[in-house]
C-alpha cells in the first residue's frame, strides 16, 4: 500500500508527458478598475492531452504563512479555439479543471483585489499592484511551461509598468521562463517616478538599478530619496564583497506610498515591492522608507541566493515551512538596522538604543527563554500574517524569528569580534562564497560547518548548541564591554509581578490586558490574560492607578494577596514580587573614547 501510493505521487509530480512545446500566455485587461477588478484571460498552447488542472495559489514567496488566493477569483470560463464554452468543474475552492480541450484553448476569470502591500493585489483608479500568487492561475504539471504576459492598460490611464518580468519589443508584454519566476515577479502598473542608475559590479560586470515609486512626492525630495538610496546600496554591498549577479542584470524597487496602502516589504528574486501608508512622502519619512529598503535589499543576497533548502522550491499549494528563518530573515533585521548606521542615516546612539530594545525583548520573552530560533522559524507558517479567528498563545511560545536571530546575529557579531579578530560580516561573506553565490541552499547544519570553519569545531559546536538548538546563554556583559557598552536594568530596585498592563473590563472591574506570561510573577501565581483584579491584600481595587500606586509602594520579595475574579470564579492568589526587568543598552560609565575605533569598525562606514 505504502509504496503504491509512494508510486503514484511520484507520478503526479511529473511534468505532463507533451509539456515540453506547450506554453502559457496570460492577458490582462481592466475593464472595471473603479471596482477593483481585472480580467485574466489564460490561453494556453500546444496543450497536453486529458485534463488540466488549474490552481490559485495558497503561498507566496517571501510571506511564509498560507493564504487563500483563491478566494477572490470568479466567473471562471474556458473556451476553445473558435470561442465555444468548454465544462470547467470546480474541484475544490481554489481548483478548477478542464477535463475535455483541444490543442488550444483558454481559462478566463475576474479577479479582485483591494489590498495593497507586499502579499495581495490592489486595483484601482490610481494602479494596479499585483503580487502574482494574488493574481495568476496556473496550471498543475506546466510550471515548466514558458510564459507570456501581456497588460493591456486603459486609454484614458497613464500607467507605466514596472516588473522584473523579461522585457520583450512588445513595452507591455513581458516572459518569465517558468512558473518560479513569474511569481517571484510583482509588478506595478501606475504612473509612478521612475531613476535609473548603473554600477560596475565586483566582477566587472554593469549592474542597473530602478527605483519607481508610485506616490506624491516634491521632486527635491525624490532626488534625496534616490541619492539616499545608492548610498545605502553601496554600504550593503560590503558586507558581501559584492553585488549579486541579478537576472538580466537588473534590480528593480518597487514602491507604493498612498494612504491607503498597508506597510509591507516583500523581497524577490531581482525586486523588491514595498508599501507604505503614506498620504505624501515628505522628507521626514524618508527615514522610514529607507528602513525597509535596508532590510529588502539585504535579502537579494541573504534568502532569495543564500537560500535555506526548506523554502525553495515555492510550493504553491500550501506554504513552505523553514527551520533557518531566524538567519533568514532574523541576520537580514540585525543588518538593516545595522547598514542605516553604517550609511549615516542612524545615528550611533540610535543603533545602540535599538539594539538595547533586541536584548530587552529577548531577555525577557518567553518564547525565546525557552523556545529554540528553529521552533520559532517553524511557527512563522502560523505567524506570518497568518489569519485565523481562535487565540493562541504565542507571546508565552513564540518569539518572532527577527528580533531572535537579530539576537543571534549580534551576539555572534561580538563573539567573532572580541575573541576571533573578526565579524559577522566575514560569516556572511563565506556564507556567500560556499552557498549563496554558487547556487547551492543550506541547512542549519551548514550553518556551523561554515562557522567552524571561520573559528573552531568546537566553538561552532557549542555556540549552536546553546544558541540555536537550545535557550542556553552565556555572560554577555564581557562582549557588550568589548564595544564599551553594558546592559543595563532600568527596573533596578523596583518590585514588580511582571510587564503587566490593563483594561477596564466588561463589569467595570480593572483586568489584566497583556504582560502576564510565563516568567512573570504573576503568570506564575496563576493569574492569566483577561483575570480582573478585585483586591490587593484586601483592599479593593477600583482603577489601574491603584494597582500602580500599590506596586510602587511595594518591595522585591513581599507577598501581595491578590483577590480576582476570573471566568466567574472568584478567588485569592498570592503572589511574591520580583525586581522589575526592563533591559537597555548603554555606554560603560567613565571616558569610553579608547573605543571608538572597535565602534567604528562595527557601527560606523565600512
Ligand atoms: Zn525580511
Amino acid at each position: 500500500m505504502i509504496r503504491l501510493l509512494s508510486i503514484i505521487t511520484a507520478l503526479a509530480a511529473l511534468p505532463l508527458a507533451s509539456g515540453a512545446q506547450t506554453s502559457l500566455a496570460y492577458k490582462v485587461s481592466f475593464p472595471q478598475y473603479e471596482h477593483h477588478e481585472a480580467q485574466i484571460q489564460l490561453s494556453v498552447r500546444q496543450a497536453p492531452d486529458g485534463p488540466l488542472t488549474f490552481h490559485m495559489s495558497r503561498s507566496s514567496p517571501g510571506r511564509y504563512a498560507t493564504h487563500e488566493f483563491g478566494k477572490n477569483v470568479y466567473n471562471v470560463k474556458a473556451l476553445d479555439a473558435s470561442g465555444k464554452a468548454l465544462e470547467v468543474r470546480r474541484l475544490d475552492g481554489d481548483i478548477y479543471q478542464v477535463r475535455s480541450h483541444g490543442t488550444e484553448f483558454m481559462l478566463e476569470y475576474t479577479l479582485f483585489g483591494d489590498y495593497v502591500d507586499g502579499t495581495y493585489v490592489g486595483i484601482d483608479r490610481t494602479h494596479a499592484h499585483f503580487n502574482m500568487p494574488g493574481a495568476i492561475m496556473w496550471v498543475e504539471g506546466l510550471d515548466k511551461a514558458p510564459v507570456k504576459i501581456t497588460f493591456d492598460i486603459p486609454k484614458e490611464l497613464n500607467w507605466k509598468i514596472a516588473t522584473q518580468l523579461m522585457p520583450t519589443a512588445d513595452p507591455h508584454t513581458f516572459t518569465a521562463p517558468g512558473l518560479q519566476y513569474l511569481m517571484d515577479c510583482p509588478t506595478e502598473l501606475s504612473d509612478f517616478h521612475l531613476a535609473t542608475w548603473q554600477v560596475t559590479n565586483t566582477d566587472g560586470n554593469p549592474l542597473v538599478f530602478r527605483l519607481t515609486l508610485h506616490a506624491t512626492i516634491a521632486d527635491d525630495v525624490w532626488d534625496t530619496l534616490v541619492s539616499d538610496l545608492k548610498r545605502l546600496v553601496d554600504q550593503e554591498r560590503k558586507v558581501f564583497g559584492e553585488f549579486a549577479s541579478f537576472d538580466y542584470g537588473t534590480y528593480t524597487f518597487i514602491l507604493d506610498a498612498n494612504a491607503w496602502d498597508h506597510g509591507d516589504g516583500m523581497e524577490h528574486r531581482n525586486s523588491t515591492c514595498i508599501t507604505l501608508p503614506m498620504k505624501q512622502v515628505e522628507s521626514a519619512q524618508i527615514p522610514r522608507v529607507l528602513d525597509v529598503c535596508a532590510h529588502e535589499f539585504f535579502h537579494s543576497w541573504n534568502v532569495k541566493r543564500l537560500r535555506p533548502k526548506t523554502i525553495e522550491p515555492f510550493n504553491f499549494t500550501k506554504s513552505n515551512m523553514s527551520n533557518e528563518l531566524w538567519v533568514a530573515e532574523g541576520f537580514t533585521q540585525y543588518y538593516g538596522n545595522l547598514l542605516l548606521a553604517r550609511a549615516g542615516f542612524n545615528s550611533r546612539q540610535e543603533e545602540i538604543a535599538l539594539l538595547g530594545h533586541y536584548v530587552d525583548a529577548y531577555m525577557t520573552s518567553p518564547g525565546a527563554l525557552y523556545f529554540t530560533p528553529i521552533w520559532a522559524s517553524q511557527t512563522a507558517i502560523f505567524s506570518d500574517a497568518g489569519v485565523s479567528i481562535d487565540k493562541n498563545n504565542f507571546s508565552n511560545i513564540f518569539f518572532s524569528y527577527y528580533y531572535y536571530g537579530a539576537n543571534i546575529a549580534c551576539i555572534l557579531d561580538l563573539h567573532l569580534r572580541k575573541d576571533y579578530h573578526k565579524s559577522l560580516d566575514d560569516y556572511m561573506k563565506a556564507l556567500w562564497a560556499q552557498y549563496g553565490k554558487v547556487g547551492r541552499w543550506y541547512d542549519v547544519a551548514d550553518l556551523e560547518t561554515t562557522l567552524a570553519g571561520l573559528t573552531t569545531k568546537a566553538y561552532a559546536h557549542t555556540f549552536f548548541a546553546n544558541y540555536v538548538y537550545g535557550t542556553t546563554r552565556d555572560n554577555l556583559d564581557p562582549y557588550f564591554a568589548f564595544e564599551g557598552l553594558q546592559v543595563v536594568n532600568a527596573g533596578k530596585g523596583k518590585a514588580s509581578w511582571g510587564r503587566v498592563t490593563f483594561k477596564v473590563a466588561d463589569d467595570g472591574h480593572v483586568a489584566i490586558d497583556r504582560g502576564a506570561v510565563k516568567g512573570a510573577p504573576i503568570y506564575d501565581a496563576g493569574l492569566d490574560i483577561g483575570d480582573e483584579i478585585l483586591t490587593l491584600d484586601g483592599k479593593n481595587v477600583g482603577s489601574a492607578s491603584d494597582i500602580t500606586d500599590y506596586l510602587g509602594s511595594a518591595s522585591i520579595g513581599q507577598k501581595v494577596t491578590i483577590g480576582f475574579l476570573s471566568r466567574g470564579v472568584q478567588g485569592t492568589v498570592t503572589v511574591t514580587l520580583a525586581e522589575a526587568q526592563q533591559y537597555g543598552l548603554q555606554p560603560l560609565s567613565g571616558d569610553t573614547s579608547s573605543y571608538d575605533a572597535l565602534q567604528n569598525a562595527w557601527l560606523g562606514p565600512q
